[in-house]
């Protein structure tokens, strides 16, 4: 059987949203927030241990009796139930055979070097969708998103009551926020005694997939005299204008930023809105 990312993406999306179903059904209620430990038991995975793990987040142990999960205690809990949720991913592609699926799928490239690793970052993608959908629910997030509004005021609060991540929520909110949105994250450029924010990450609007328009800030550096590095420097909201780069041509976005985290780990969230 050969699927595309694509297609082994949807299966295994669809299999965490029985896994929410048959949760929901089991409780009684559908409240978020959903953890990691309430989902290990429904895959048979006896436990969750702590463990000091080092520089890794979290491994899946298989045992002749049940699958145990490792997590590192030196994580904060929001980042251990996502790492455990990633894990229980790991569990869903063996279990639906799609590891198989991902080797053989084709992906371009002319670096010889580079199929192997596009493998495995495809299969920790797919483990990174299931537990997106595990731990923030798409029907479940939406009607929060909706009530609290697609801002950047908003992803604290969500990821309270989800109990995930800053920048988990924000990628969810521009995957599935009815108005379309982009989430990017800018942190300091490391090794220079500038202080420039430089874009790591940027996603949406949507998920992606083909067909979907590309933006892309045409200045990829945030230098301290701009708008948007206060957002870096000080603990509030700040909104401002940014300019991407689409197939099309080029459009002028209203971007809402804020800061978050502390010293050499803070950094910058933003969302952008094409339409407004
Ligand atoms: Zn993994």
């Amino acid at each position: 059987m050969a699927l595309n990312l694509e297609q082994s993406t949807s299966l295994i999306v669809e299999r965490a949203r029985q896994l929410v179903s048959q949760l929901v059904e089991q409780r009684g209620h559908g409240k978020p927030p959903f953890l990691s430990e309430e989902y290990a038991p429904l895959l048979g995975i006896k436990r969750i241990e702590k463990a000091d793990l080092g520089e890794v987040s979290a491994i899946l142990i298989k045992l002749h009796d049940g699958d145990v999960i490792r997590v590192n205690q030196n994580h904060n809990p929001a980042r251990q139930n996502f790492s455990c949720a990633h894990e229980i991913g790991h569990a869903l592609l063996s279990e639906l055979n799609l590891e198989l699926c991902v080797e053989e799928a084709e992906f371009r490239t002319f670096n010889p070097q580079a199929p192997a690793l596009a493998r495995a970052k495809a299969r920790e993608r797919l483990c990174d969708a299931a537990a997106t959908e595990l731990l923030m629910p798409e029907i479940v997030f939406k009607k929060y998103l909706l009530a609290l509004g697609a801002s950047i005021s908003s992803i604290e609060s969500l990821a309270n009551i989800f109990r995930v991540s800053i920048s988990s929520t924000a990628i969810r909110i521009a995957e599935v926020s009815t108005e379309p949105c982009l989430a990017l994250l800018w942190r300091l450029r490391p090794g220079t005694k500038s202080k420039v924010l430089r874009l790591a990450w940027r996603v949406g609007p949507g998920k992606k997939s083909k067909g979907k328009t590309d933006y892309m800030p045409v200045h990829t550096l945030i230098k301290s005299t701009s708008t948007l590095y206060k957002a870096y420097q000080c603990a509030n909201p700040v909104k401002c204008h940014k300019v991407f780069r689409l197939d099309t041509g080029v459009k002028r976005l209203p971007v809402e930023s804020k800061g978050f985290g502390h010293g050499e780990a803070r950094y910058v969230i933003s969302l952008a809105f094409p339409d407004r």
